[in-house]
């Protein structure tokens, strides 16, 4: 019966600082969340033992009859919350996910449509440095310089210039509803496969507050711990059983070895929470909490891209404030306010500068945040911000006022109390 702590005092001690670190600030990163003890739980188990490659039935190991349990637990689970034929619960991450259906349907140096990074789009939708980018011939849309929501005549254009074989929609940094059927009509127009990315709204679309992707797209991925608030790792969703066929073996043999099965004990563990009426009210409570965001912050004064939000997600435009969100990122975090900068579409300034921040509600509304309390930290993040657009060099405001003003709201919502 040894103990971390007396076995690893080195690792311990880190993890019990984080343990405070997550438990003293509140937590605004768009693509994180709070797991609950039980997912939690489930990822530290006997699980991380086994190996299981191959399938529930169709395994290269003996002894994994209690780990196909536990994965058709977690596909029949994911299958009804998503409300689909077939789903591949063994991606290591959502990189992971995407990758494989890569794999599965294209040849290398086919052409892919996705959303530029620098638009909101995610790496793995044709980012230089990424696989998705390096082997297949990646063309990228954006979004109008007016409005910055999607510009659907540019996707379609550049879809029929090009002919992709493969349209990814979905990104990191999107605070609008995408319109998926549009997506899927395009992609129809020049016989391209439609590849929803729904890792950031996967919660909202479990909880019903989004629409489901699935509807209109030919195979959907995700990752299972942004708003879907499970362990970190990656899904794949489809309804076609032939392409259901063609995803496992990308996934296993093809890109990865043996399943995570602590980690998909605690997808199934967290799909299960997901299926609830409770998360119903979470999702919902998730998009009310971040129109509150959205709405004090412009009260304050600050532009928002897009003019504000329909999901979990605000990404604040602090060029007019002559405030960089590298800047901001640092002021907020000596407030205890955690979040990250990020580019906004057509910036100005380098990746690792940005003129933006963009910040998530999921978190928080784990934590028990509602209107009232979102509303007052927008308010802490506004003087945060204010102080810094009067003087970049003085973060008294950040350190004093508005770290009491967080600590106070941490302490009234504690998480993982014992
Ligand atoms: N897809 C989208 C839209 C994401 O935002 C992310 C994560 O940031 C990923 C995929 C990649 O997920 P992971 O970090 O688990 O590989």
């Amino acid at each position: 019966d040894r103990a971390l702590g007396t076995d690893d005092p080195v690792v311990s001690a880190a993890i019990q600082a984080e343990l405070k670190r997550q438990r003293d600030q509140i937590e605004l990163i768009a693509s994180e969340n709070i797991v609950s003890p039980a997912v939690m739980q489930a990822m530290g188990t006997v699980l991380t033992n086994k190996y299981a490659e191959g399938y529930p039935g169709h395994r290269y190991y003996g002894g994994c009859e209690h780990a196909d349990t536990i994965e058709r637990t977690a596909i029949d689970r994911v299958k009804q919350l998503f409300g689909c034929g077939y789903a591949n619960v063994q991606p290591h991450s959502g990189a992971q996910a995407n990758g494989a259906v890569l794999l599965a349907l294209l040849q290398p140096g086919d052409t892919i449509l996705g959303m530029s990074l620098e638009a909101g789009g995610h790496l793995t939708h044709g980012a230089r440095p990424t696989l998705s980018g390096k082997w297949f011939k990646a063309v990228s849309y954006g979004v109008r310089r007016d409005d910055c929501l999607i510009d659907y005549v540019e996707v379609e254009a550049l879809a029929t210039e090009h002919r992709p074989k493969l349209i990814i929609a979905g990104g990191s940094a999107v605070p609008r509803v995408i319109d998926f059927a549009r997506f899927r009509a395009i992609a129809d127009r020049v016989g391209a496969y439609l590849m929803v990315d729904m890792a950031h709204v996967a919660g909202l679309v479990a909880g019903g507050v989004h629409p489901n992707p699935l509807s209109h797209a030919h195979v959907v991925t995700s990752t299972t711990h942004k708003t879907l608030r499970g362990p970190r790792g990656g899904i794949i969703l489809c309804n076609d059983e032939a392409m259901a066929e063609k995803i496992n073996s990308a996934v296993f043999p093809g890109l990865q070895g043996g399943p995570l099965m602590h980690i998909i004990a605690a997808k199934a563990v967290a799909f299960g929470e997901a299926l609830m009426p409770e998360f119903r009210t979470y999702a919902a409570q998730v998009v009310t909490n971040a129109r509150v965001l959205a709405e004090t912050l412009k009260a304050r004064g600050y532009d928002l891209v897009t003019g504000g939000t329909d999901t979990h997600l605000v990404l604040v435009d602090l060029h007019s404030h002559g405030v960089t969100g590298k800047a901001a990122e640092a002021s907020l975090e000596r407030a205890h306010l955690t979040c990250n900068k990020n580019g906004i579409p057509f910036d100005l300034q380098k990746p690792a500068i940005t003129s933006g921040i963009r910040l998530g509600t999921p978190a928080g509304t784990t934590r028990g945040f509602e209107a009232a309390e979102f509303a007052r930290i927008a308010s802490l993040i506004a003087d945060v911000l204010d102080g810094l657009a009067r003087n970049p060099d003085d973060n008294s405001t950040a350190e004093t006022i508005a770290r009491q003003g967080v600590l106070e709201l941490c302490r009234a919502f504690p998480i993982y109390a014992r």
